[in-house]
C-alpha cells in the first residue's frame, strides 16, 4: 500500500477542521488541547481510509492560525492538498497565501473544496465557483477536481472522497530506497520512555536500531521505538507519520526544524545556493540584502537574500541567489523552499536549492552564475543516478533512460558505467536489452523477497516454495514478466535462490516434515511401500494419522513434489518404487512376448483390476506404452 499524506489549507475560520472530523471522526482542534495535556503524540493529524481500502494520513493545518510557519511545517512533504474555501466567503488573502506555499513547495496535485454549501443559495455557490477558477488559472489547481460539500448535511462528502481516491491512484509514492531524512516537527517527552521527535519520513526509511545523527545540533544518537498512526512499529517507510524515541537525548537539545538522518547524508550550513522566483503579484521588488525568513521542511531560519546577478528581483522573476543565513540550516539538494518577508510576515517567493553548501559568493561573476547553472541541471552521474531511485518501476531500459533524461546515448552509458564501478548500480540483462537498477533498489528488493521467502518456507515447511506467480503478483506487480524473470535469474546466478518454472526459494531450503507430520510420512511410506501394486487409499492415511484438510493436502503434496509418491489416477497413488518394479517386470514381459493384455498386467503383478486399469492408462500416458487394440507394447 502507498503511503499517502494529505494536506489541508485554506483561510482561517473555513471549515477544515471541521471537514477532517467529517471525514475521519478526528478531532483534531482537540488533538491540540490533548497535547497540550500530553496526551496525544499526533499534533493535527488524522489516518483516513478511502473506499478503496487505501489509507492516508490527514494532516490539518493547526486551528486559529496567524502563524503560517506551522502551516509550512505541516504542508512539507504532502502528497495532496485540499484547497479548503467557505461558500459564504469565498476566496480570502490566506487563501491566496496558502496556495501560493503549496504551489512554490511543488505540491503536485489537490483538490478545491468548497466547504458550507449549506449557507448558500445555489446562485450564490455557482459565483463563487466562478471566482475561484478565476484565482486558480495560471496555478497546478487550474484543471483541480472541485467540488462543494457541506459538513452540516454532509453532502458531496462521499463523493470527495471517491475524488481522493481517484487522485491517491496516481500519486507517485516518494523514495523509500532514498536516503533517511525526517524533518522534526515536534519534541516532547514521555514519562519512562524519553525523548520522542515527530514528522513525516520524507526520504527513506528507519528501523528500531538505526544510528541517527540529527542536524544541526550534531547529535549522534539511537532509534529506540518507532511508532505509526499510533502503534509501535520495527521499520517505518517515506511518506509515514512516525514518533521515533531517541536513546539517550535531552527534549532541550531539540527543537522543531531540527532534521533526523542517516549519519553522514546531509551537513548543516550557514549559506545556501538556490534558484529564487519572486512571486508575481507581490507589490514591490526584492532588494538585495533584503532580510528575509526561510522556510524548508519544519525549519524556519532568519537570513538574508544576496542577489547574485541584479540589484532587485522584480515580482515574477526568478534569478540565482545565495541565501545567508543566521543560524544553520540543514537542507539538500533540489530541495524545495518558501521565503517570507522579514515584516510585514508574508510569503514572497521561493525556490529550489542548488547547493547544500557552498562557499562565499561573490556577486556578479560570470564563472559563478554558469557553474551555478550547471549545478543546476546536475552532472550526468547525478542525474542518472537521481532517476534510477526515483523511476518506477524502479527497473529502466539504458534506452528508456537515455531518452528520459534527454542526453546522448554514449553520456548516459559512461555514467552507468561509473555507477556500476562504485556499487550504486547494477545492469541487467532483460531478454537481450540492458536495463539498470539502483543498488539500493536491488538491495531493497532482495531483502523483502528474502524474508517473503522465508516466511512461506516457515509457514509451509513440506513446500518446495513460492509459486513463481504469488512472488510476482505480491513484490513485482509493476514490473513485465520478462524483467521478472531476468532478476529472478540474477539472483539464482549468485546463488540466493532456486527458482523452477513454478517455484522459487531460498538457495539453501530444503522441504522437511517436522514433528507429527513426519511420522506421518514415515507411515505413509512404510504403508505404500508395503502396499507395492495394491496400495492403501488415502484416506486411509487421513484417518490413520489424524491429518486436518490442509495436513493432509501439504502432506500428499509433498509426496508427489518429491517424486515418493506417484499420482497415477485422481484418487489412486503408488509409491514410486512400486511404479520402477512394475515397469521393469513389463519391460521384461514385453521383451520376451512383445505384448501384454490386462489379465495378464494383473497376473504378472499380483494385483487387482481396479489397480491395473489406472496403472496401464498412466503408462500410456507417460508414453512407457502404447495401446493396439486390447493388448499393450511398449512404446519404444
Ligand atoms: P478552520 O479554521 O478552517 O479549521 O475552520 P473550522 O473547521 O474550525 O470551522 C469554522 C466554523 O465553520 C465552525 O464554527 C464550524 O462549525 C463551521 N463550519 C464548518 N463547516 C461547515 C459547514 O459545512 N456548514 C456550516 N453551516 N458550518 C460549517
Ligand atoms: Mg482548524
Amino acid at each position: 500500500m502507498k503511503h499517502i499524506i494529505i494536506g489541508t489549507a485554506g483561510h482561517v475560520d473555513h471549515g477544515k477542521t471541521t471537514l477532517v472530523r467529517a471525514m475521519t471522526g478526528v478531532d483534531t482542534d482537540r488533538l491540540k488541547e490533548e497535547k497540550e495535556r500530553g496526551i496525544s503524540i499526533e499534533l493535527g493529524f488524522a489516518p483516513l481510509t478511502l473506499p478503496s481500502g487505501q489509507r492516508a494520513g490527514l494532516v490539518d493545518v493547526p486551528g486559529h492560525e496567524r502563524f503560517i510557519k506551522h502551516m509550512l511545517a505541516g504542508v512539507a512533504g504532502i502528497d495532496l492538498v485540499l484547497l479548503v474555501i467557505a461558500a459564504d466567503e469565498g476566496v480570502m488573502p490566506q487563501t491566496r497565501e496558502h496556495l501560493d506555499i503549496v504551489q512554490l513547495l511543488n505540491v503536485k496535485k489537490g483538490i478545491v473544496v468548497i466547504t458550507k454549501k449549506d449557507l448558500v443559495e445555489e446562485d450564490w455557490l455557482y459565483l463563487v465557483e466562478e471566482e475561484v477558477r478565476e484565482a486558480l488559472k495560471d496555478t497546478f489547481l487550474a484543471e483541480a477536481p472541485m467540488i462543494a460539500v457541506s459538513a452540516v448535511t454532509g453532502e458531496g462528502l462521499s463523493e470527495l472522497l471517491h475524488i481522493i481516491d481517484r487522485l491517491v491512484a496516481d500519486v507517485t509514492e516518494k523514495a523509500v530506497d532514498g536516503k533517511t531524512r525526517l524533518p522534526i516537527d515536534r519534541v516532547f517527552s514521555i514519562a519512562g520512555f524519553g525523548t520522542v521527535v515527530t514528522g513525516t519520513l520524507f526520504s527513506g526509511q528507519l528501523k528500531v536500531g538505526d544510528p541517527v545523527e540529527i542536524l544541526p545540533e550534531g547529535i549522534s544518537t539511537r532509534v529506540r521505538t518507532l511508532q505509526v498512526h499510533g502503534h509501535k512499529v520495527d521499520r517505518a517507510v517515506a511518506g509515514q507519520r512516525v514518533a521515533v524515541n531517541l536513546a539517550s537525548v535531552e527534549t532541550s537539545e531539540l527543537a522543531r526544524g531540527s532534521v533526523l538522518l542517516e549519519p553522514n547524508y546531509l551537513s548543516s550550513s550557514f549559506r545556501v545556493d538556490a534558484h529564487l522566483e519572486l512571486l508575481r503579484h507581490l507589490a514591490a521588488p526584492l532588494k538585495n540584502l533584503a532580510r528575509i525568513r526561510f522556510h524548508q521542511g519544519t525549519k524556519e531560519a532568519l537570513g538574508r537574500v544576496v542577489l547574485l546577478d541584479r540589484d532587485e528581483l522584480a515580482p515574477g522573476e526568478s534569478s540565482y541567489v545565495q541565501l545567508v543565513m543566521e543560524e544553520p540550516v540543514v537542507v539538500a539538494r533540489y530541495d524545495r523552499f518558501v521565503i517570507r518577508s522579514y515584516s510585514p510576515m508574508v510569503t514572497i517567493g521561493g525556490g529550489t536549492v542548488i547547493d547544500p553548501n557552498p562557499p562565499k559568493r561573490k556577486r556578479f561573476r560570470e564563472d559563478v552564475l554558469r557553474a551555478l547553472a550547471t549545478q543546476e541541471q546536475g552532472t550526468p552521474i547525478e542525474l542518472v543516478n537521481q532517476h534510477l531511485l526515483t523511476t518506477r518501476p524502479p527497473i529502466i531500459s539504458v534506452s528508456l533512460l537515455t531518452e528520459k533524461l534527454g542526453l546522448q546515448t554514449e553520456i548516459i552509458k559512461n555514467a552507468l558505467r561509473e555507477l556500476v564501478e562504485s556499487g550504486q548500480a547494477v545492469l541487467i540483462n532483460v531478454d537481450g536489452s540492458e536495463h539498470a537498477i539502483h543498488q539500493q533498489v536491488l538491495d531493497n528488493w532482495w531483502s523483502e523477497v528474502q524474508s517473503l521467502l522465508a516466511n512461506y518456507h516457515h509457514e509451509y515447511p513440506l513446500r518446495t516454495g513460492l509459486p513463481r506467480e504469488e512472488l510476482r503478483s505480491k513484490k513485482f506487480g509493476a514490473v513485465p514478466a520478462k524483467t521478472f524473470n531476468a532478476l529472478l535469474q540474477f539472483w539464482e546466478e549468485r546463488g540466493l535462490v532456486r527458482a523452477t518454472g513454478r517455484n522459487v526459494s531460498l538457495a539453501g531450503h530444503q522441504p522437511a516434515p517436522q514433528g507429527k507430520m513426519a511420522q506421518a510420512l514415515e507411515h505413509v511410506l512404510v504403508r505404500y511401500r508395503v502396499g507395492g501394486f495394491q496400495p492403501p487409499d488415502w484416506s486411509e492415511m487421513v484417518q490413520d494419522c489424524a491429518l486436518s484438510n490442509s495436513e493432509s493436502e501439504e502432506l500428499l503434496n509433498y509426496c508427489l513434489e518429491q517424486g515418493l509418491l506417484v499420482k497415477v489416477s485422481e484418487d489412486t497413488f503408488f509409491a514410486s518404487t512400486a511404479i520402477e518394479e512394475a515397469k521393469r517386470k513389463l519391460t521384461q514381459f514385453l521383451k520376451d512376448h512383445g505384448a501384454i493384455q490386462i489379465g495378464e498386467v494383473r497376473d504378472l503383478l499380483e494385483t487387482s483390476r481396479r489397480y491395473v486399469l489406472p496403472l496401464m492408462e498412466y503408462f500410456d500416458r507417460e508414453k512407457f506404452t502404447r495401446r493396439v487394440g486390447d493388448k499393450r507394447v511398449l512404446l519404444k
